[in-house]
């Protein structure tokens, strides 16, 4: 358990400490939180459990090195975050270590998120530096009544304290979706990382240590957020934030003060195939998209929405693919593995017997031991069921069989959650227009729902977020306008 070559400053006696300040600290509450690995449900790591105080001091510094860093040049910025990319890659191993015994995650999937991060902040340095660089001019006289004596220069500005609350399914790649490009714009930041999860963020973290970002500027705040949450959302000296995970998003939005919010949230992303699709592609689709890390992604398939004339067919296709899935540890790559706590799994369970009471069709026979469930198909699920609506965050796909399009678009309008959607047809006049029917996101035509490439937009829609992310609209979301006017003589003035 204990740290190790180049994170050893990061650990003190078994406890991973807190970063602020430029340095790895020691909370003074005296407290720690047990992180249980979810495969063992054994304690395999501890944090520190920062107190108020420790928060206000990492606020007060982060403000101080913000005013510095915002008047850092702009290619300075850029070079220092290349530098924490190379860093992070270059120890992909040890912090995919940590997120397979945090979260459970298959190993292979571990490493491939630490390489992404890193590919996210080199991307969003060099995107920074094009975006940022560049302002607008406005003339006056384009406005009825204006002669032509005002010019108006556009730039954008930091916010100044970006606040960023990461969810445990990808403690690094949600993490540095926040982090570089509030850096990349002149921002200071302050994580609180997910509790299971935290000590890949903290071995990230110490990445950026490493490339040499000002002191203050970064910290990353350990705790429970249900603890140390309030606090941190509601604090003054926070100037936006940018939070991604469950309802828990919904709170914050109430009570965060009047500054920019990026919320993404929950997802109950349905998968609608119709009669001329090809049945194999959405099989292969839903199998990936219902079961990669388990279910437990934002876009994972989580409903799908069959025609009844190929259903049959569908069903039968998605079982005998989800039949080669491996179960097991995440050390070795398993494609399912242990959710990532007891109360998950109790949660999901509850979802499951809730269908099975009201008459739905297991195609698999259920399986739960300890936090490991058995990948599971439920087919002829109902809306009277809460599987038709809730999001399992586990390896369970319902499956509701349509009689029109129509009734699709109907399903799937009338979630409180919007985040993405996919439909399955040969037929792409008719895939367009239903794509402009689907109230959610993002619609993917012929492919399961997705995140990436990290630089296309997105964003939920109603109780799924607030704003819109990939790297652009990031960094310009963590940004503001700032005009200045050059006020010239009016055109009777003579230049001499
Ligand atoms: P969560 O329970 O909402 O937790 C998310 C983060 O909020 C964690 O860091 C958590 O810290 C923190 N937190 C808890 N209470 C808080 C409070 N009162 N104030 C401030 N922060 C608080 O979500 P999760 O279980 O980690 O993640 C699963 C959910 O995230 C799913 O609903 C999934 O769909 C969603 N998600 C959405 C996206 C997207 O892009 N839309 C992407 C990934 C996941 P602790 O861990 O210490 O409790």
């Amino acid at each position: 358990m204990a740290g190790f070559g180049i994170f050893q400053d990061t650990i003190d006696q078994d406890v991973y400490k807190y970063y602020a300040d430029g340095e790895w600290k020691v909370s003074s509450s005296g407290n720690s939180v047990i992180i249980l690995n979810p495969s063992t449900r054994q304690p395999q790591y501890k944090i520190q459990a920062c107190t108020q105080d420790e928060v206000n001091k990492a606020v007060q510094s982060a403000k101080e090195a913000q005013s510095i860093w915002a008047k850092t040049p702009l290619w300075k910025r850029a070079e220092t975050l290349h530098k924490a990319a190379a860093i992070l890659k270059e120890h992909k191993e040890s912090i995919a270590g940590c997120i397979v015994k945090e979260i459970a995650k298959p190993h292979k999937d571990a490493i491939t998120e630490v390489v992404r991060s890193a590919d996210l902040i080199s991307y969003c340095a060099e995107e920074g530096v094009r975006i940022l660089g560049e302002g607008k001019m406005l003339v006056s006289d384009s406005f009825p009544g204006n002669e032509r004596n005002k010019m108006c220069l556009v730039s954008k500005i930091p916010l100044g304290i970006v606040l960023a609350i990461p969810p445990f399914n990808y403690p690094v790649n949600l993490a540095v979706s926040k982090i570089a490009p509030a850096l990349i714009a002149g921002n200071a930041l302050v994580l609180k990382p997910p509790t299971q999860g935290a000590v890949a963020g903290i071995h990230m973290v110490h990445c950026f240590h490493l490339a040499g970002f000002p002191k203050g500027l970064i910290s990353c705040i350990t705790g429970k957020g249900s603890e140390i949450g309030d606090f941190l959302t509601m604090h003054p000296g926070v100037n936006c934030i940018s939070f991604t995970g469950g309802d828990t998003g919904i709170a914050i939005s109430k009570k965060a003060g009047m500054i920019p919010l990026q919320m993404e949230l929950g997802g109950k992303d349905v998968c609608i195939v119709l009669e001329d699709a090809d049945l194999d592609l959405a099989a292969a689709n839903i199998v990936k998209g219902g079961f990669s890390y388990s279910g437990q992604r934002c876009t994972a398939v989580k409903l799908v929405l069959v025609m009844e004339t190929v259903a049959d067919v569908l069903v039968e296709k998605v079982v005998t693919l989800m039949s080669k899935l491996t179960i097991g540890a995440p050390e070795d790559d398993c494609d399912i593995t242990a959710v990532v706590t007891e109360s998950s799994a109790k949660f999901i369970e509850g979802l499951v017997d809730d269908a099975r009471v009201k008459g739905a069709t297991f195609c698999q026979e259920y399986r739960r031991e300890g936090n490991l469930i058995w990948p599971l198909l439920v087919d002829n699920v109902r809306p009277d069921m809460r599987l038709a609506w809730e999001e399992p965050f586990g390896p369970v796909v319902p499956v509701v069989r349509i009689t029109s399009v129509e009734e699709g678009i109907h399903h799937c309008n009338a979630s409180n959650l919007a985040l993405q959607g996919c439909v399955f047809t040969r037929d792409i006049n008719k895939a367009i227009m239903i794509s402009d029917a689907m109230e959610t996101g993002t619609v993917q035509i012929n492919s399961a729902p997705s995140r990436g490439p990290d630089h296309f937009p997105f964003q939920g829609l109603r109780d799924s977020g607030i704003g819109s992310q990939g790297i652009t609209n990031s960094i310009n979301m963590m940004t503001k306008v700032k005009t200045t006017v050059i006020n010239l003589p009016l055109p009777s003035y003579t230049m001499g």
